[in-house]
Formats: C-alpha cells, sequence, structure tokens
C-alpha cells in the first residue's frame, strides 16, 4: 500500500529554534496516528506543515506521491479544502453561521453548490447526533456538539487525511473520549487517515499507532 502522505526530512526553523529538524513520517489510507511529546517539541508544526499549513524550509511533503511543497499558496489553500480535513481545539467554529453552514464552510469556500453542501453537511451533523441542532450557532451548543460539529465540518467534504490538534483539550475527559470515539469511527467509515496530536494519554492509547516527537525529531514510532 502507497503511503496518502508522506514525510521526507522535514525542516522548519524559527531564528535558532529547530521546531523540526528532520522528520521522516509515512501515513496510510486508514491510519489512526497519535503525535505525543513534549509541550514545544514541534508537534503543531510537524501538523501545519503535512498539512500544507507551514511551508518546510526543507524536505518535502508528498500528498499520494506529488510534492506539495512545489505547489503555489493558491494551491495548498485548495487542498486544505479538499484533501484535508481539520479539528482544532476551540473547534474554531465561525459564530455568525449555523451549526449546517459551519460544517458546510470547507465546500462552501471552495465554490461548491450550496444546497449540496448544506445536504453533506446534514447528513453527518445527522451521523454524529446533532439532528435538530442544524440551525443553531455554536453559542447555543454544549462544548462537546460544538466538537462534533467541528468533525462534521472535518470529515463532510470527505477528505484524504483530518488532522486535529489537542482537540480533546478543552473538553472533560468522558466528553472528550466520546469525541475521540466519533472521530475514530466516522473516519473508519470514510477511509480517511487521522493524525491526532495530544499530551493525553488516555487519548494516545486508542490509537494504534503512535509517534513520539522531542526537539523536533521522531523520537520513538510504534506501530501496531
Ligand atoms: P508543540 O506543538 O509540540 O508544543 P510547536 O510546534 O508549537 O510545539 O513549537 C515548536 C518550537 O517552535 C517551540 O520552541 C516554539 O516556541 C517554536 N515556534 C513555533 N511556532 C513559532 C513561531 N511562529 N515563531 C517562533 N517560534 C515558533
Ligand atoms: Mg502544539
Amino acid at each position: 500500500m502507497h503511503p496518502v502522505l508522506a514525510a521526507r526530512g522535514l525542516l522548519k526553523t524559527y531564528g535558532d529554534v529547530h521546531a523540526l529538524a528532520g522528520v521522516d513520517i509515512d501515513i496510510f489510507p486508514g491510519d489512526v496516528l497519535a503525535v505525543v511529546g513534549p509541550s514545544g517539541s514541534g508537534k503543531t508544526t510537524l501538523l501545519h506543515v503535512l498539512s500544507g499549513i507551514l511551508r518546510a524550509d526543507g524536505g518535502d511533503v508528498f500528498l499520494d506521491g506529488s510534492s506539495i511543497g512545489e505547489l503555489t499558496e493558491t494551491g495548498r489553500s485548495a487542498l486544505r479544502r479538499t484533501a484535508f480535513g481539520f479539528v482544532f481545539q476551540s473547534g474554531m467554529l465561525v459564530a455568525e453561521l449555523t451549526a449546517e453552514e459551519n460544517a458546510a464552510l470547507p465546500m462552501l469556500l471552495g465554490g461548491g453548490s450550496r444546497e449540496q453542501a448544506l445536504g453533506a453537511a446534514r447528513q453527518w451533523l445527522a451521523r454524529l447526533g446533532l439532528q435538530g441542532m442544524e440551525k443553531r450557532r455554536p453559542g447555543e451548543l454544549s462544548g462537546g456538539q460544538a466538537q462534533r460539529v467541528a468533525i462534521a465540518r472535518a470529515l463532510a467534504h470527505r477528505p484524504r487525511v483530518i488532522f486535529a490538534d489537542e482537540p480533546t483539550g478543552a473538553l472533560d475527559t468522558r466528553t472528550g473520549q466520546d469525541m475521540m470515539t466519533v472521530l475514530l469511527q466516522a473516519a473508519r467509515e470514510t477511509g480517511a487517515a487521522v493524525v491526532i496530536v495530544t499530551h493525553d494519554k488516555a487519548i494516545a492509547d486508542r490509537a494504534p499507532r503512535v509517534v513520539e516527537i522531542r526537539d523536533g525529531r521522531v523520537a520513538a514510532g510504534v506501530r501496531a
């Protein structure tokens, strides 16, 4: 099987800080990979470089074998809306938009049909237990519900890889575990790979594969 995403020799430097000091990683379709490591070790930087939010200073990332480092900013921005889905700690929903509009946002920004986008978003909201809440705005949802909307947004456009940076960080233990269950189940249904940064051991323990980052390098890779 070919990796969906492959990183080779990733370097990223801020002044004299080597946030990434040479990272190689292969992510396969359906993989669930937890990225762990101390604060400041480079986890968020790695996620941002893998997903084309940041450009590496050295090395490259390949999506289905094609370099994303060679893409223009516009090209990488299109990738982020189509090939990738994102779940962040605070959900990062748009306060003015309804749950269904938030979940449909990557598709709406990509210029897809509004009805099709909202239809796909509603399907995912229903599968995630949010039927009847489609028209609510983020302020009218609990933290766990808002995270489900964020999961729907990450999945509704059927990305190849879902990136989550400390997605349970703002949730209580039980809600965080529920969120992880929902995320893993949904990813399995779509065949998407999941890359999840977490410092919560109970969350990392649920990933079949754990990669530890230390000082911008892969310290240990354990694969089931
Ligand atoms: P983690 O997510 O593991 O806590 P980060 O990837 O956020 O770590 O940061 C790795 C290192 O790079 C840290 O030393 C951090 O201070 C530094 N860093 C990250 N982003 C920036 C930035 N935009 N400007 C300067 N330094 C940064
Ligand atoms: Mg971080």
